[in-house]
């Protein structure tokens, strides 16, 4: 079975190191070439668009894809409509992976905001010590809030230009542990945390360290859906279920493979 896993996350890493060496599957990594030196487990991979619905149903054709898993970044939303409209276009079977949102837990002090130009907004106009971890594509809308301070984290070191003045840079990649975070947070004096509701254990320990510091997080909300059809795909929350459904899928394609055979058809 032809598989094209959609990754850039922990997910469609640990998706790919389950099917590797598994003679049932021929799997392909897909990445979209933001990190410079990506973590490549041992299976095919691409980099790069696709050019479009258009470039990704040619390729799930070309390449005769049976299963197209999504396991993209829950911020990817763009990537995620692509993939919907493609498989249905191609008729290639969709399986979403969709790691579940973090909810605030007593003690959190969250500030709920829709996208980061409202992060931005929602520090307010007192200058204060924050601690930006929304990756390095979205920073422009805190270069327009240049009166605080900023501390980003971010897999790779993001482009100057984009920084607010005299932001400082930590290029790190997860996972974060809670007591860890909260060394930082309190060694920064950081005021307050801004971050994208990613959800996964890899990075939620900078949120185990706010609430034990009493410290507000800035939360922006996932992105709606942006394209694709209405009905939902088969979704499932993390890698071991994906690697099960697959496993179910493959086994149901082969009993389905075999009544045909019998049937003579
Ligand atoms: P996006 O806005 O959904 O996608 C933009 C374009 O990038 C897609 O249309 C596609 O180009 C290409 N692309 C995205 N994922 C791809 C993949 N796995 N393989 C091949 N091409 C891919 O996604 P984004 O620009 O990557 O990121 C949006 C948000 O997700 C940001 O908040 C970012 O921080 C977060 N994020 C992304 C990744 C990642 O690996 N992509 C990882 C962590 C966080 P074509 O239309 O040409 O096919």
């Amino acid at each position: 079975m032809n598989i094209l896993v959609l990754g850039g996350t922990t997910e469609a890493s640990a998706i790919a190191r389950g099917l590797a060496g598994n003679p049932a599957f021929r799997p392909v990594l897909s990445l979209a070439g933001r990190t410079r030196a990506p973590m490549l487990p041992a299976i095919p991979a691409r980099r790069g668009g696709f050019g479009g619905v258009a470039g990704l149903v040619r390729y799930l054709r070309e390449h005769r894809v049976d299963v197209l898993v999504d396991a993209t970044h829950p911020f990817a939303a763009q990537m995620s409509g692509h993939a919907r409209l493609a498989a249905e276009a191609a008729g290639v079977a969709l399986l979403a992976v969709i790691r579940p949102e973090w909810l605030p837990q007593a003690g959190d002090a969250w500030v709920g905001v829709p996208d980061m130009a409202a992060a931005a907004a929602a520090l307010g106009a007192r200058p204060r010590r924050v601690f930006l971890t929304v990756g390095q594509q979205e920073l422009a809308p805190f270069a327009a809030a240049p009166w605080h301070e900023y501390l980003i984290r971010s897999v790779e070191p993001p482009d100057p230009g984009a920084l607010p003045p005299g932001a400082r840079c930590i290029a790190a990649r997860g996972p974060f542990e809670a007591g860890a975070e909260r060394r930082l947070l309190e060694a920064e004096r950081i005021e307050v945390v801004v971050t994208k509701n990613s959800g996964g254990a890899a990075t939620a320990g900078k949120l185990a360290a706010a609430r034990a510091l009493g410290l507000p997080v800035v939360m922006v909300a996932r992105p709606a859906a942006v394209a694709g059809p209405a009905v939902a795909e088969p979704a499932v929350a993390n890698a071991a279920e994906a690697l099960a459904w697959l496993r179910d899928h493959v086994a149901r394609q082969e009993a389905a493979r075999q009544g045909a055979a019998r049937r003579g058809v």
